[in-house]
Formats: C-alpha cells, sequence, structure tokens
C-alpha cells in the first residue's frame, strides 16, 4: 500500500523560480545583502499594507522577535502563558530569565482562558505571552481587561495568525506587541524568518536597535542587543511570496472545508467550530481523537496514517511543562492543566497545505473514516 511520496503535514510555499532570478540578479548588481537593505525595507512595507499594521520590524526567525519583545518591555518575575503551544514561547521566557507560570487553556479555541490567567496572578507577575493557537484568535478583549486592571503587558505569540483578522481587523493589533514566524512550514515563509508588530514609532526604533546589537548610530550601542537581521535574499523571496500567499490560503481554505465536511458525522472527532467574523488562515487542521467515541486511540490512529503514509502531526503533544526544564514548576503540574492536557493526548493535526491534490485528501479522509 507505499506509495512514493507521502502525504506531508505541510509543504513549503516557494516563490516561482523564474520570478525569483531577477530578484537575485538585482541584489547582486547591488551588492548590499544584509542590515536594512532595499528589500528588506520594501518587504516591511508590503507586510504593513497586507497586514493592515502600522509598525513591523523584520526578523531572522520568529523566536529571536519574542526574546526582544521581552527585552523591549523590559519584562521579568513572572510572565503566564500557555503550555499548549511549540517550545519556542516558554524558551523566549528562560532566555530572558522569566519565570514562566502555566495557565489552562479554552477548549474551545485552545488559547488561554482569561480566567485562568487572572487566578495565576501575584504580586510578581509583569505580563501574560498568550499564543493565538492555529490562528485562533484569543479573547483578546478579556485578556486586556485583565492586563489593564492589574498593570500587566501582553505579548501575543501570533506565529500562526499570518493575515488573520477578526471584524475586519488585524489580530495583531491587539496588545503591546505581537510576534510572527516565517518559518518554511508556516502559511507564509520566507525560508526561516519572522515579524515584530509594534503600535508606535518609538517602540520600533527600540527594536530596530535591539534587533542590531543596539547599535544607535555608527559609534553609539544604547542596550544588549541581539542580531536577529533579515537578509536581502531572504526579504526579496518574502517580496515575492506575498503575491502568492493568498491563493495558497484559498486552496488551504477548499482542504479545511472538504475535511470539515467529511467528518461532520464521525463520532469521536472533534473538530473547532468556525469562530464568527474571523477571516482564518487556515494554517492547520487538528482533530480531537476520543478514543471512547471513536473506538481508537489518538496515537492508534496516528499509527495508522502513518502505515498508509499520511503523516499527521501532534501538535501539540506533549505539552511545554511537561519538558524536563519546565515540568518542575509548580503551575506544570497536570492536574493545574486539565484541559491542555486533554487536548494534547486527543490532537492530530492532518496534512494542511496549498498543494494537497484531492487525492490526497481523499485518501486522508477515507484513513480516518474507515479506522
Ligand atoms: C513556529 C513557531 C515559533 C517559532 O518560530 P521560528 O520561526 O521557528 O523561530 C514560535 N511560536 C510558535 C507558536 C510557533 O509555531
Amino acid at each position: 500500500m507505499k506509495q512514493d511520496t507521502p502525504i506531508t503535514v505541510t509543504s513549503p510555499l516557494l516563490p516561482p523560480l523564474e520570478e525569483f532570478i531577477p530578484y537575485l540578479e538585482d541584489i547582486w548588481q547591488r551588492k548590499w545583502i544584509t542590515n536594512n537593505g532595499h528589500y528588506h525595507q520594501e518587504l516591511e512595507k508590503a507586510l504593513c499594507d497586507y497586514l493592515g499594521v502600522e509598525y513591523i520590524s523584520l526578523f531572522t526567525n520568529g523566536t529571536l522577535p519574542l526574546i526582544t519583545a521581552l527585552q523591549a518591555l523590559r519584562i521579568g518575575g513572572e510572565v503566564i502563558t500557555t503550555p499548549y503551544s511549540f517550545v519556542a514561547t516558554t524558551h523566549s521566557l528562560w532566555w530572558n530569565g522569566i519565570k514562566p507560570v502555566f495557565a489552562d487553556i479554552d477548549p474551545a479555541t485552545g488559547n488561554l482562558d482569561p480566567e485562568k490567567v487572572e487566578a495565576a496572578i501575584t504580586s510578581r507577575t509583569t505580563a501574560i505571552m498568550p499564543v493565538h493557537v492555529y490562528g485562533n484568535p484569543c479573547d483578546t478583549t478579556a485578556l486586556q481587561e485583565i492586563a489593564d486592571k492589574y498593570g500587566l503587558k501582553i505579548i501575543y505569540d501570533a506565529a500562526h495568525a499570518f493575515g488573520v483578522k477578526r471584524d475586519g481587523e488585524s489580530i495583531l493589533k491587539a496588545g503591546d506587541i505581537s510576534t510572527l514566524s516565517f518559518h518554511a512550514t508556516k502559511t507564509y515563509n520566507t525560508v526561516e524568518g519572522g515579524a515584530l508588530i509594534c503600535h508606535d514609532a518609538e517602540t520600533k526604533k527600540r527594536i530596530d536597535h535591539l534587533k542590531n546589537f543596539g547599535f544607535a548610530g555608527e559609534t553609539e550601542v544604547v542596550a544588549p542587543g541581539i542580531n536577529g537581521k533579515l537578509d536581502e535574499i531572504r526579504a526579496a523571496y518574502g517580496l515575492i511570496n506575498l503575491r502568492h500567499v493568498n491563493q495558497a490560503i484559498e486552496a488551504r481554505k477548499k482542504v479545511a472545508e472538504t475535511y470539515r465536511a467529511a467528518f461532520k458525522d464521525v463520532e469521536g472527532i472533534r473538530m473547532f467550530e468556525p469562530i464568527p467574523g474571523v477571516r482564518s488562515n487556515y494554517s492547520y487542521f487538528p482533530i480531537f481523537v476520543s478514543e471512547k467515541e471513536y473506538g481508537k486511540s489518538r496515537d492508534a490512529l496516528y499509527e495508522e496514517m502513518a502505515r498508509h503514509d499520511v503523516l499527521g502531526r501532534r501538535y501539540f503533544y506533549p505539552l511545554i511543562s511537561t519538558f524536563s526544564t519546565y515540568r518542575g514548576l509548580p503551575s506544570a503540574n497536570p492536574s493545574n492543566l486539565p484541559v491542555a492536557t486533554r487536548m494534547a493526548n486527543e490532537v492530530i493535526c492532518l496534512p494542511m497545505h496549498h498543494s494537497l491534490s484531492p487525492e490526497d485528501i481523499y485518501k486522508t479522509i477515507e484513513i480516518i473514516r474507515k479506522s
């Protein structure tokens, strides 16, 4: 039953090579290949337009903007965050000497539950770091109310939320800072890359210093910054991909709609409900397998899929709070995180990308319906 190429959970959106070559020729002519070059500036402008935000700083990946955001806002002490994410979210706190405090999530979205966040606040809490997981918008209104009430900052890890809008507004406008990842596996990629969105020119200036070693001028270093710069080659690649990303999102939408219709009546398979007013980017398609109702465990289904060369991913399993660095924290105790623990044990992200064929989709559906 093995076919030659497995159906993978994701596939990178690659710019057409013939469109890329003239950009490379131009970069070779310019001989300016990094440090806020021509295409870097062009991409910042184009992304502001596309995303509907005012201030963006590009980075060489999606982890450094998280680390830099915490530096820029001078966050310390304790930060409340979600265990149901990619490890980079919590690692960014650790790299800043901040103690992560895990709070449980809402089963309807997979995002931090504002009530659990409020309950986790102590005198040492300085900020909240939520994630718009799978591109599902967080309850930004409730989180902001809590932040305002206790004088906390909010840094959104929006790595999954490229282009996501609610009621026509970019969700990147929420909180003090949002960060994006342009990693190869994401809906929009620059191979590796990322960005930080802030809401005023002063903060953008500080971020731009911080991502360039703290240099504020030829001989002036204003902060212990890092090297987070995106080069010209990937900026040009990103400009081209931006022209193709809407088409890729449309293709993903069709996959999502097909999956949704196919699993509607399958007992023991739960999906997220579409959220009214949200323009999704269809970055992932998670299903949650209830062993009791489905008759087979999540891992058994995952392995059955793999036997047929359909490679799902158990995002997010295991929970970040179970990794050795974090599991000793009091908030990492599974009894504090019952919803996240259950979702991590039930989730499989199905193959979801712009170049899945109808046959790929059909095959994936059949395995899950028949298992
Ligand atoms: C991908 C991802 C990151 C990290 O991005 P990189 O570009 O790989 O450094 C951070 N947070 C979340 C939730 C992610 O999915």
